[in-house]
């Protein structure tokens, strides 16, 4: 029910734990993080409490410039850690967490299944993420890595119906962070030398003050130092960085 990201230099995590914390009005049952950096993804899981999930990281280490993290409102399976975001895709070329409902996410996942995708959970959102690691591996023969990256997420929504906000990250692609919504609300916070994604401004706070709003079927190509937003259909899109009021 809530998505935080952080891309840029040191190390994700405490941004992550503490905009988690901030986003907890929101109500979750479930929650959890990946972090990417060169070597790697490291994911950690946990039900309950963000206490619970703030004593796995503390156990776990996980450490890295580029993280999304994701509080859970069970709407598709109970919550239980195999069911907590972020979920992977395919291989794990795909790592994503989702706000919202996939109405279609039935056929698809029959579909996916079809074509040999093994699914570890009961949410409609692992369906997002293999169906992106499918659009990704098909695009095999952009030769520009991002430029995958970045298509495979704008086939992949296409497809979708119902409503979603996500970010999604690339193991192949650690310098970027993908961010879409349709529906579910997502502010990008513009700092200096990293750039911070929330579903709401509360986790921003203390951080930075320059904020731009996403719309509907808009996408956010988040960098430590660029930012650029896109429209699914018709591309790149001006955008206004607002200042965040604060008292
Ligand atoms: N429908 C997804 C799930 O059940 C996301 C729920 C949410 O927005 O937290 O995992």
């Amino acid at each position: 029910c809530g998505i935080v990201g952080y891309i840029g230099h040191g190390t994700s995590v405490p941004f992550l734990l503490d905009g988690l914390r901030r986003l907890e009005y929101r109500g979750y049952d479930s929650s959890g993080i990946a972090v990417i950096d060169p070597k790697g993804v490291q994911i950690t899981r946990a039900v309950g409490r963000i206490d619970q999930l703030a004593t796995a990281i503390a156990e776990q280490k996980p450490s890295g410039p580029l993280g999304i993290g994701h509080t859970r409102w069970a709407t598709h399976g109970p919550p239980t850690e195999v069911n907590a975001h972020p979920h992977q895709g395919g291989n794990g070329q795909v790592v994503l967490v989702h706000n919202g409902v996939i109405e279609n996410f039935q056929p698809l996942r029959e579909e996916l299944i079809a074509k040999g995708y093994v699914f570890h959970s009961a949410t409609d959102s692992e369906v997002i993420a293999h169906l992106i690691a499918e659009c990704y591996d098909e695009l095999a023969a952009e030769t520009d890595p991002e430029a995958r990256c970045i298509q495979a997420v704008r086939v992949a929504i296409n497809q979708l119906r119902g409503t979603y906000g996500l970010a999604v990250v690339f193991p192949a692609c650690p310098q970027m962070m993908i961010a879409a919504r349709f529906g579910s609300p997502l502010v990008v916070g513009v700092g200096r030398g990293v750039h911070y994604l929330a579903s709401d401004a509360s986790p921003l706070a203390g951080h930075t003050d320059r904020i731009v709003y996403l719309a509907d079927h808009q996408l956010a190509i988040l960098k430590a130092n660029d930012l650029t937003v896109l429209h699914r259909d018709s591309g790149v899109v001006r955008h206004d960085i607002q200042r965040l009021e604060t008292e």
